[in-house]
């Protein structure tokens, strides 16, 4: 078994406690046991589940994992600390908010022999899998990819790392990506922002993303994918799958922590999440400059 502590008892934080104390019958999940939470907040019981303290996750033996659920700016500070005292590390997306970080916290991951795993909800959503495999053996002209939603609390981080999830799909789907400019604007309440990224394929084909939040903007991903043979302009319908998407990162964070996640895969993973989380720096650069 491997005992688990989950930081930050927001919604995921939540959410990952349900699903440790109910994992999927079958599932590697089920090597996992939730031991404690940790908040900055002083909190009762969560689900029947203790507070602990930060040290205490730090040092106990039977603790050999933590699920960093704080705000983004948080990650980076957690994950290291876990990291340095030898227990494996599942973060929310982003892991971090600046690129050189994420390299120097997979660098310590590998230093130490720990599984670092960065969670990607978005890609297992059964919209997502129905949109690739629309997407597959199309040639891409040129496409959009516009998000909208509310604002955001404070401590997310520029919006090209909060959105990391939309990048995430864009590099799924079309490769990796270099970005030619980017531009960002803002309201002075600080309420609505509005970031434009321009990309470019290996192809050279250009790709547009759009992150718009701001007071009473649904949340809607929007799609303008114009291919040789055909435009798309919606993701096609999907069911919502029998697993849940925080249930299925969970079963592959614990199949990576007992050993039955590829080398390639791994790798594979690991080269997408730092070029996306490159991307993402790049653009901020842009939009500051
Ligand atoms: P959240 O705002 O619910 O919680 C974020 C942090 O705020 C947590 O540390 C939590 O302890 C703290 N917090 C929450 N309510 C608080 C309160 N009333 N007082 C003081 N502190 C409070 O955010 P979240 O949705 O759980 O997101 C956490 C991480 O998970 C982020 O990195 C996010 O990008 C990632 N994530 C979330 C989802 C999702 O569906 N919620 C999906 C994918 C990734």
């Amino acid at each position: 078994m491997f005992g688990a502590v989950v930081v930050g008892i927001g919604t995921a934080g939540w959410v990952r406690i349900r699903d440790m104390l109910a994992p999927q019958p079958g599932s590697h999940a089920e090597q996992l046991s939730v031991r404690g939470f940790i908040s900055r907040r002083s909190l009762d019981t969560q689900q029947g589940v203790s507070q602990i303290s930060l040290e205490e996750a730090l040092s106990r033996e039977d603790i050999h994992a933590a699920f960093i659920c704080t705000e983004n700016v948080a990650h980076e500070d957690n994950v290291r600390r876990f990291l340095q005292a030898g227990k494996h590390v599942c973060v929310e997306y982003p892991m971090t908010i600046n690129y050189k970080a994420a390299v120097e916290l997979w660098d310590l991951a590998l230093e130490k022999g720990l599984v670092l795993h960065e969670e990607h909800i978005e890609i297992l959503t059964e919209e997502y899998k129905g949109l690739k495999r629309e997407v597959e053996g199309k040639v891409l002209k040129e496409g959009t990819l516009h998000f909208t939603g509310g604002p955001l609390k404070p401590g997310f981080g520029f919006p090209a790392f909060s959105g990391i999830a939309r990048l995430t799909w864009l590099v799924d789907l079309f490769g990796e990506l270099s970005v030619t400019a980017a531009t960002m604007e803002e309201d002075d309440s600080g309420k609505y922002i509005k970031m434009t990224a321009k990309l470019l394929t290996c192809a050279n084909r250009p790709l547009t993303w759009i992150e718009e939040r701001g007071p009473g903007l649904p949340r809607a991903k929007n799609i303008n994918f114009q291919f040789d043979s055909c435009t798309l302009t919606q993701t096609p319908p999907a069911p919502v799958g029998a697993v849940g998407l925080f249930m299925q990162d969970l079963i592959h964070f614990s199949a990576k922590l007992v050993g039955q996640v590829s080398p390639e895969e791994l790798q594979r993973e690991k080269v997408r999440i730092l070029h996306c989380l490159e991307l993402a720096e790049k653009i901020q650069q842009l939009c500051q400059s």
